[in-house]
C-alpha cells in the first residue's frame, strides 16, 4: 500500500483555473515536465524560486510513493533575444560578446546551474535533455505540423499558422487571451515580414550567414523555434499526453501556449492534465530578471556581497525563506524576511535535533496522527508549504515543552514524531541541517583551522607525509586548502 492510495492532492491547474483532484494518466506514475533554464548567464534567485517549487513537488510525490519522471531540459539553443522571434539568439550572442564558443557558453552555464541547484539540494531530475540534443524530433515535429496544414514555410523558415489553427482550436486557452485581442495587441516588429500574421510564430528559423548554430534541414540551414523545443522533448520523454508540466508565471504566454498549440496541431491531442506556475520572487517592488539588473545571484546570498543583504544566509536558510511562501504567491525578496527565515529556521532545527535527547513518558499529551494528517492536508493541498511549515512550529511548541517538562510524549510516540518531522523537513522541504552544511558553519571552520594548524606544526617539524596526508584527505572529502602569503585558507568543492 503506498501512501498516494490514502493521501489526495489537489493542483491548482492553470488551464482550468481550479484546484482539482490530482489523478495520473497511469496509476501509480507521473510524468512531469518542467521548462529549464536558458543557459547564456548564472541563474538569479528568482530562477532558483522557480525550480525550488518544483523541486518541491518532486520530493513530495515521491514521498507518496509514486514512481516519478521529472523531466527538465537544459535550452542551449533557439531562444532569441525578445520572444516574438526576433533578436539575437541569446547563447549566441554571449558567444559573440565573450568570444568564446557558444558550446563554451552552454557548458559553462550548465555547469553553473548544476552547482547552484547542487548547493540548495537539489534532486536531479530523471532526465535532463537539451535543445541542440534533439534538433532531429524538432524537425520531424515541423513536418508533422506543416502535413496537418497548420504550419507554412517562406524563405527557409517556418512558422505556426496561429490564425489557421484558432478555426478548429482555441489558440489562448491557458492564458486566457482571445486571438482577437492579441490581434489588437500585437506590435509589428521588425524582421517578420515573411509572417502572414505578426501572432504566427517561428517553428523554424534561417539562419543568418553570421549565425553560427546552425543545423540542417528541409527548409534550410537554421535552427528550432524555443517553443518547439519543449514539445519535442515532453513528447519523446513523456509521451504525447502526460501529467504536470511546470515553469514559472511568465512562461504561460507565449511559450506554454503555443507549446499547446503545436501539440495539438501535430498530435491532435492536448498534451497536458494539469498545468502548474510558480509566481515570481520580486525585489524592490520588480521582478527579479536578470534583463533589468534587478537580481541577487546565490553565491551573493552565501557571501554575504551584495548591496541588499547585511550578512550571508546559507542555502538551507534561503531554502526556507523561499518555501516560506506558497509556490503560487508573489514573493518580495529582503534583508528582514531573510533575517526572519533564519530565526525560524534555527528554531526548527533546534527542536529537530532536540528530538535525540528528549525524555519519554508513558503518555502523550498531544494529538499525534492528527497533527501528522495536517502535515500532509497542508501539501495536499496544492502543495501549501507554508501551512505544513506552520504545522512543524506546532510540533516545536510540544518539543520545547516535553523538554521543559510540561508536556509529556510517550516513547512509541517520540519515534513516530522524530521520523514525521525529518521525512517533511529533510525529505519533503529538503532543508538541511546547517551545522552539516559546510557554509557559514562555525564549527566546521573551526576543525579545518584547527587541521591547518596541525599541517604547520607538521611542517615545522619537517614531518612532510604528515602535512601532505592533511591536505589530501581533506581534498577528498571535498576541503581544498590554498596556501598564500597571508597563511592557508580552506574552500569547498
Ligand atoms: P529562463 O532561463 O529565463 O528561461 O528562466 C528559467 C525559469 O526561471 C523560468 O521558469 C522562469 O519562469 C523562471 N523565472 C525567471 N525570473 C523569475 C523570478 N523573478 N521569479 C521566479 N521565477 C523566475
Ligand atoms: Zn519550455
Amino acid at each position: 500500500m503506498q501512501l498516494f492510495q490514502n493521501q489526495q492532492i489537489k493542483i491548482y491547474n492553470s488551464l482550468s483555473g481550479k484546484k482539482e483532484d490530482f489523478k495520473p494518466i497511469n496509476d501509480g506514475y507521473v510524468g512531469m515536465y518542467v521548462c529549464g533554464p536558458t543557459v547564456y548567464s548564472n541563474v538569479h534567485l528568482g530562477n532558483v524560486r522557480t525550480f525550488m517549487s518544483f523541486d518541491m513537488v518532486f520530493r513530495y510525490l515521491k514521498h507518496l510513493g509514486y514512481k516519478v519522471r521529472y523531466v527538465r531540459n537544459i535550452t542551449d539553443a533557439g531562444h532569441l533575444e525578445n520572444d516574438a522571434d526576433v533578436g539575437e539568439d541569446r547563447i549566441a550572442k554571449k558567444a559573440r560578446l565573450e568570444e568564446i564558443e557558444p558550446m563554451e557558453v552552454v557548458q559553462r552555464y550548465t555547469v553553473d546551474f548544476h552547482n547552484i541547484l547542487n548547493t540548495f539540494n537539489f534532486l536531479p531530475p530523471s532526465i535532463e535533455p537539451t535543445a541542440t540534443g534533439h534538433i532531429i524530433e524538432q524537425i520531424e515535429l515541423i513536418k508533422t505540423i506543416i502535413d496537418n496544414g497548420f504550419a507554412y514555410e517562406v524563405n527557409g523558415s517556418v512558422y505556426f499558422d496561429v490564425h489557421k489553427f484558432d478555426e478548429t482550436n482555441d489558440y489562448g486557452k491557458l492564458s486566457k487571451r482571445k486571438l482577437e485581442d492579441l490581434i489588437h495587441n500585437t506590435r509589428e516588429l521588425d524582421g517578420q515580414s515573411d509572417k502572414k500574421n505578426p501572432q504566427d510564430f517561428a517553428l523554424w528559423k534561417k539562419a543568418e550567414p553570421q549565425h553560427i548554430m546552425r543545423w540542417p534541414s528541409p527548409w534550410s540551414d537554421g535552427f528550432p523555434g524555443w517553443h518547439l523545443e519543449c514539445t519535442a522533448m515532453s513528447t519523446k520523454y513523456l509521451g504525447e499526453q502526460f501529467d504536470i508540466h511546470g515553469g514559472g508565471m511568465d512562461l504561460k504566454f507565449p511559450h506554454h501556449e503555443c507549446e499547446i498549440a503545436q501539440n495539438e496541431a501535430a498530435k491532435g491531442k492536448t498534451p497536458v492534465n494539469y498545468w502548474m506556475h510558480a509566481n515570481m520572487l520580486i525585489m524592490n517592488g520588480k521582478k527579479m530578471a536578470k534583463s533589468t539588473g534587478n537580481f541577487i545571484l546565490p553565491t551573493q546570498i552565501f557571501s554575504g556581497e551584495n548591496e541588499h543583504i547585511t550578512k550571508a544566509f546559507s542555502p538551507s536558510v534561503a531554502r526556507f525563506f523561499m518555501l516560506q511562501a506558497h509556490y503560487r504567491s508573489i514573493l518580495d525578496f529582503t534583508n528582514n524576511g531573510l533575517l526572519a527565515s533564519e530565526k525560524g529556521f534555527n528554531r526548527l532545527m533546534d527542536a529537530v535535533n532536540d528530538l535525540d535527547n528528549l525524555k519519554a513518558s508513558t503518555t502523550t499529551s498531544f494529538d499525534l496522527m492528527e497533527w501528522k494528517q495536517k502535515c500532509y492536508d497542508a501539501m495536499n493541498d496544492d502543495f501549501n508549504s507554508p501551512i505544513l511549515i506552520a504545522n512543524l512550529f506546532e510540533a516545536v511548541k510540544h518539543i520545547n515543552q516535553v523538554k521543559e517538562g510540561t508536556t509529556t510524549i510517550s516513547s512509541e510516540d517520540l519515534i513516530a514524531l522524530k521520523e514525521t518531522m525529518h521525512t517533511f523537513v529533510y525529505d519533503i522541504l529538503g532543508l538541511k541541517d546547517t551545522s552539516n552544511e559546510g557554509v557559514g558553519t562555525d564549527k566546521l571552520s573551526s576543525a579545518v583551522d584547527l587541521l591547518i594548524k596541525l599541517r604547520q606544526e607538521a611542517r615545522a617539524n619537517k614531518d612532510f607525509a604528515l602535512s601532505d596526508k592533511i591536505r589530501d584527505e581533506l581534498a577528498n572529502v571535498g576541503i581544498q586548502l590554498n596556501d598564500g602569503k597571508e597563511g592557508t585558507s580552506f574552500t569547498l568543492n
